[in-house]
């Protein structure tokens, strides 16, 4: 891992493939002192002068650029292969599971995934009693007997 690549390689934790990550997710030290600059030469181009109302416009630059980095790696981060987001998951199971699933039902759908790298998911495998007392129970009739 370099340290001028901006991103890097991770192995997605569901289907075992690889997929780049942006390494930035937020603002350093340097893009702020780009920022001021920046601001300041606004600054300069409107008022002549430094003039205070340009830490507006840093402020404005400020969070615009880290809404912007945090889109980008929030957005990396899900696997382009598997749709899982490992974010997601930390904080609701569920809700990754879910989402995993439509994408996966939308790529099957969709021509433009032949001929990418397929998902190798491990199928669940229930041993053949087990998987015959579970339809056996979800079968079973509710039969309330009142007497
Ligand atoms: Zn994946």
């Amino acid at each position: 891992m370099s340290i001028f690549k901006s991103s890097y390689k991770v192995i997605c934790a569901f289907c075992k493939l690889n997929h780049r990550v942006y390494k930035k997710n937020g603002i350093s030290a340097l893009d702020a002192f780009l920022l001021l600059a920046v601001s300041g030469l606004f600054s300069f181009l409107i008022w002549g002068t430094a003039d205070p109302r340009s830490l507006a416009i840093f402020a404005l630059l400020i969070v615009i650029g880290h809404i912007f980095y945090r889109i980008r790696w929030r957005e990396s981060v899900k696997c382009p292969h598997c749709g899982f987001d490992p974010v997601l998951y930390k904080r609701a199971p569920e809700e990754a599971a879910q989402k995993v699933k439509a994408f996966l039902s939308s790529r099957k759908d969709n021509p433009q995934y032949l001929l990418r790298p397929q998902p190798r998911i491990q199928p669940i495998i229930i041993p053949r009693e087990e998987a015959l007392v579970a339809k056996m129970n979800a079968k079973a009739p509710q039969v309330d007997i009142q007497v």
